[in-house]
This record gives C-alpha cells, sequence and structure tokens, in this order.
C-alpha cells in the first residue's frame, strides 16, 4: 500500500494541470494514469484552440473558467516553452439571417469577459482572409493555437520536476472510502490517499460510480477531423469557423491551423456508444464538403491523416441545452473531488480548473508553498525553426543535429534521442511522435520509421519484442525474418 496526500486520477490535459498547480505545495501527490504515456485521451486529440469565451453560457461555471483560463495560458506556455499563438478567430456568416447569431456570440462574448469582438463585414472578411467566403464575420484577435501534446507534456513534466509522482499504465479498477482516507485499488499495487481528484475524463462517471456517486452519465460525442498537408499552410492565416447547425452538438466544421503549420478540418458531431477514435468514410466526406464551402481551394489530395476525439458529454443526443462543467465535492463523500464533463472548452480551462481542485483541496487541506518550486521547464529546441548559424553550431557541437531523421519536419537524430530520453523514459514510437514530431508529416512516418526502429535498437539496447507503436498490446515485429524462417 502507497501513501499519499492526494491522488489523482487521469493524466489528461486536466489532470496534469493540476498536478503541476500541486506541485507548488509541500504535499505528497501522486497521478495515476492508465495508459502508457500522459495525454494519450481527449486531450491528444482535439483543436488545439484556445477559445477566447464567447460559445459558452454566461453565468456557467464553464465561462468562468474558460475566460480565466484563455487569461492564463499565454503565461504558463511562456513559462513551460510550450509555443502559443494568437492567431485570432473569425466565425463566418455565409448569408444575412446567420448575422442574429454572430451578434448573439458578440454579446455572449462581451458578458463573459472576452476581449476584443467585433462584427465585420464580408470585405473586411476578405482583407483578413481572401480565400473565405463570407457576407460577415465575428472577429476575436485573442482566439489562439497551442499544440495539446506539447501543453500536457509540459505540465507533466513539470510537475515531476517539483516531486510529484506520475505513475503510468496504472488503472484504477476500485476505490473504498475508509474514516478518513481512500483506498485505491489498481491493476498493479493500492494506494491510499486523503483526497482523490476524479479526472478521469471519458471514464469519469464509471470513477465516480465506485464510490457509490453514480448520478452522472458521460455519453461519447466524436468529432473526426482531416489534416491537410503544410503546403496548404497559405490558404488561411485565421481560425475559420462557420455558423454551427443548431441540431447537431460542436461548434461546427471549422478550419484550423495548427501551431505546427498545418490546416485541420473538423470536427463533426456523432453521438457513439463507447468511446471510440476511428475514423469513418462518410463522415470524412461530409467535413470535405462542409469545409470546402468556406474554403473552395481545398482539395482531396491535400489530406495526410484523419483522426478523431470523443466528447465527454453530460447530455445525450437530441439535448438542446450544453451542460456545464461538474466540479465538486460531492457532501456524502467529503475528499473526493470529481470532474465531469470536462468537454470543450476544457484544454482552454485546464489551468483555471487546476487553480479551482488546488482551492478547494485547500479547503480541507493547509497548502504550505514549496520554496522550492521552480515554474520552468527548459524549452524544447525546434532545430528547424533555427537561424543558419545557430544550425551550424549546434552540429558542430552535437553531429546528430547533422542527421535528419524524419524529412517532412526535418526532425534530427539529436531530437529523436531527447524524445527518447523523455524523464517518464515511455519509449514507442507514438511517445516520440508527440514530443518531437518525427512521422507528423506527409509521408506520416513513411521514411522515418525504420530509422527511428534503428535508433531505438542502437541506443536503447531494445529488441525487437520492446518495440511498440504505443503501448501494450501495439508491437511492431513479431520476430526477425530470418529466426521465424528456421522455425
Ligand atoms: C473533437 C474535440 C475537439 C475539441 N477542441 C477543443 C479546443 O479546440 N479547445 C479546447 O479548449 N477544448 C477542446 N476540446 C475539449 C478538450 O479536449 C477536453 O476538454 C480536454 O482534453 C479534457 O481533458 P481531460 O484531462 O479531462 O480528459 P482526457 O484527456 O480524456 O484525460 C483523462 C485521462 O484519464 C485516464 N483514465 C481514464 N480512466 C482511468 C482509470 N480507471 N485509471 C487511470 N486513468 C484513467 C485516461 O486514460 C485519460 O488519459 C475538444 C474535444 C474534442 C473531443
Amino acid at each position: 500500500m502507497r501513501e499519499c496526500d492526494i491522488l489523482i486520477i487521469g493524466g489528461g490535459v486536466v489532470g496534469c494541470a493540476i498536478a503541476r498547480e500541486l506541485s507548488k505545495y509541500e504535499l505528497k501527490t501522486i497521478l495515476l494514469e492508465k495508459e502508457c504515456d500522459v495525454c494519450m485521451g481527449t486531450s491528444g486529440r482535439n483543436s488545439g484552440v484556445a477559445h477566447a469565451g464567447f460559445y459558452v453560457q454566461s453565468g456557467t461555471l464553464k465561462a468562468e473558467l474558460n475566460v480565466k483560463g484563455h487569461r492564463m495560458l499565454p503565461s504558463l506556455c511562456s513559462e513551460l516553452g510550450v509555443p502559443y499563438e494568437e492567431v485570432g478567430k473569425l466565425v463566418v456568416a455565409k448569408k444575412a439571417e446567420e448575422i442574429p447569431y454572430l451578434r448573439k456570440l458578440k454579446e455572449t462574448g462581451d458578458r463573459n469577459g472576452t476581449h476584443g469582438l467585433e462584427i465585420i463585414d464580408g470585405e473586411e472578411v476578405k482583407g483578413l482572409e481572401p480565400n473565405i467566403r463570407a457576407f460577415a464575420a465575428l472577429y476575436s484577435p485573442s482566439s489562439a493555437i497551442l499544440d495539446p501534446f506539447d501543453l500536457t507534456i509540459a505540465l507533466a513534466e513539470n510537475a515531476l520536476s517539483n516531486g510529484v509522482r506520475i505513475i503510468l499504465s496504472t488503472k484504477v479498477e476500485d476505490i473504498k472510502k475508509k474514516k478518513d482516507n481512500f483506498t485505491v485499488k489498481t491493476n498493479k499495487v493500492s494506494y491510499r490517499s486523503k483526497i482523490v481528484v476524479n479526472s478521469a475524463g471519458l471514464y469519469s462517471d464509471k470513477i465516480a460510480a465506485m464510490v457509490g456517486i453514480d448520478k452522472y452519465r458521460i455519453y461519447p460525442c466524436r468529432g473526426e477531423y482531416h489534416i491537410l498537408d503544410k503546403n496548404r499552410r497559405n490558404l488561411i492565416k485565421h481560425l475559420v469557423y462557420p455558423v454551427p447547425p443548431k441540431d447537431v452538438g460542436g461548434l461546427g466544421v471549422h478550419i484550423t491551423p495548427t501551431i505546427h503549420g498545418n490546416i485541420m478540418l473538423g470536427p463533426s458531431a456523432e453521438y457513439i456508444c463507447e468511446p471510440e477514435v476511428s475514423t469513418t468514410c462518410e463522415v470524412m466526406d461530409q467535413l470535405y464538403n462542409e469545409a470546402r464551402e468556406l474554403l473552395p481551394e481545398i482539395s482531396r489530395m491535400d489530406f495526410i491523416r484523419s483522426f478523431s476525439g470523443v466528447r465527454p458529454k453530460l447530455t445525450p443526443a437530441g439535448s438542446t441545452k450544453a451542460a456545464d462543467f461538474v466540479i465538486e465535492e460531492d457532501p456524502q463523500t467529503p475528499g473526493f473531488i470529481n470532474l465531469i464533463g470536462i468537454e470543450s472548452p476544457g484544454l482552454t480551462a485546464a489551468p483555471a480548473i487546476a487553480e479551482k481542485v488546488a482551492a478547494m483541496v485547500g479547503d480541507s487541506t493547509e497548502l504550505r508553498s514549496k520554496e522550492e518550486f521552480n515554474p520552468r521547464r527548459k524549452p524544447k529546441i525546434g532545430f528547424n525553426q533555427l537561424p543558419d548559424e545557430e544550425k551550424a553550431r549546434l552540429i558542430k557541437e552535437d553531429p546528430a543535429y547533422g542527421r535528419i531523421v524524419c524529412r517532412c519536419e526535418s526532425v534530427t537524430e539529436r531530437e529523436v534521442l531527447d524524445a527518447l530520453d523523455n524523464p517518464f523514459k515511455v519509449r514507442n514510437i507514438d511517445a516520440i511522435k508527440r514530443r518531437c514530431r518525427a512521422g507528423m508529416g506527409r509521408c506520416q512516418s513513411g521514411f522515418c520509421l525504420p530509422k527511428i526502429v534503428e535508433i531505438m535498437e542502437e541506443h536503447h539496447s531494445m529488441t525487437e519484442k520492446d518495440l511498440r507503436l504505443n503501448c501494450e498490446g501495439s508491437e511492431l515485429f513479431i520476430g526477425r525474418a530470418k529466426d521465424l524462417r528456421r522455425k
């Protein structure tokens, strides 16, 4: 039995933000994640947009934490060395009848405290985005983009370096409430903790049910995306959103530039029985057709990948009202902090959610600041972003910078080695991809996969049996061809 003061369940952006926030205090904090890496749930499968706060109903917790989180992100990202870009957003009306919707959004945003919103006409839209067809648009200059993998991993690494234990591949299976603590049983060892934070995303209803709170049900709602090749990046500069269709959840199929220079189309919104992240031909066609209404230049030839993410909705299909975030300590179960229904804008709100949870922890536990807390994380070197002289200096210092492993994203061998040396010791193909982008480009690792495998074998003495795409069960090889032939 391992002991701690706080046990966080879930290594998504919210759980990691909470872990980082609590690492500011003299507390023994442990985070458990069932997968073999952080950011393998919804946090790694979204639009990567820092929403400015005009989509969420005023007066809700969601609105408060959205606006607060959006204000916190620039300095948080700067502390953690995570790129953050205020590209601005246009919510585009294609016809005059859609203007009342823009006005409604602006009013909501003004009430919520979003800065700088204005409604602009078609000509002004053309000035900002020559390729976009619009009658008018709501312009939000402070809407921004970031890489959700980067943010989540940075939060987790910073929490770890400030003393939080982050334990991966550990699934919570049962929780027993004792007099003044909880016993948390996992597939490995058990933990005893005074406070438990349920940040399990799509499975948060099941975790709550383990302590007898069975009033919540998560309805998974999938959103699919296309990713476009970087050579189409100059098609748009801003986030471009439509006026969403009335009867569908979500914000409508939008066109999102990513911080790395791709464009994404999506997401769709489809209720499904189980949280499952496949993509479908029908939705891929639908995304293409809807996006072309805003941006006719897009072609199917531009697509390099599709993916999907699942929203943990608290309302079933057909509901007209969006549910608020649930962040509460049930009076029947003191010490158990539940976070349920943290759907969009959960990525944006994560730092504000973390502050709120820390304050809730502070209601029952003394929060003594840790003197040695270091808010900074050493930023990664994005070799391909550096000026030539700096590149030459680095190559001279370390020849591994001179060997390109991923041609599409210009990722060097040194960056792959650094990704492999991550503090969590997660060593698989997807973990490398999330950390240095090797395999994220046009060829989708067709070129770099064998090179990465070679590096893993050479530098970490991994055998073919240890080489995985991601977690257990995703082995890349079943043996060596010669050995297999002999058998
Ligand atoms: C299509 C889509 C688009 C979105 N776009 C945006 C956007 O642009 N901007 C924005 O702000 N928000 C966006 N969101 C919302 C945002 O992605 C989520 O709100 C956020 O990622 C939720 O983070 P989380 O940490 O709560 O959940 P998750 O990332 O799902 O983390 C929960 C973790 O808990 C772990 N877990 C579950 N059960 C157990 C268990 N029994 N034991 C141990 N661990 C467990 C899971 O493996 C998972 O890693 C979008 C969401 C979707 C689906």
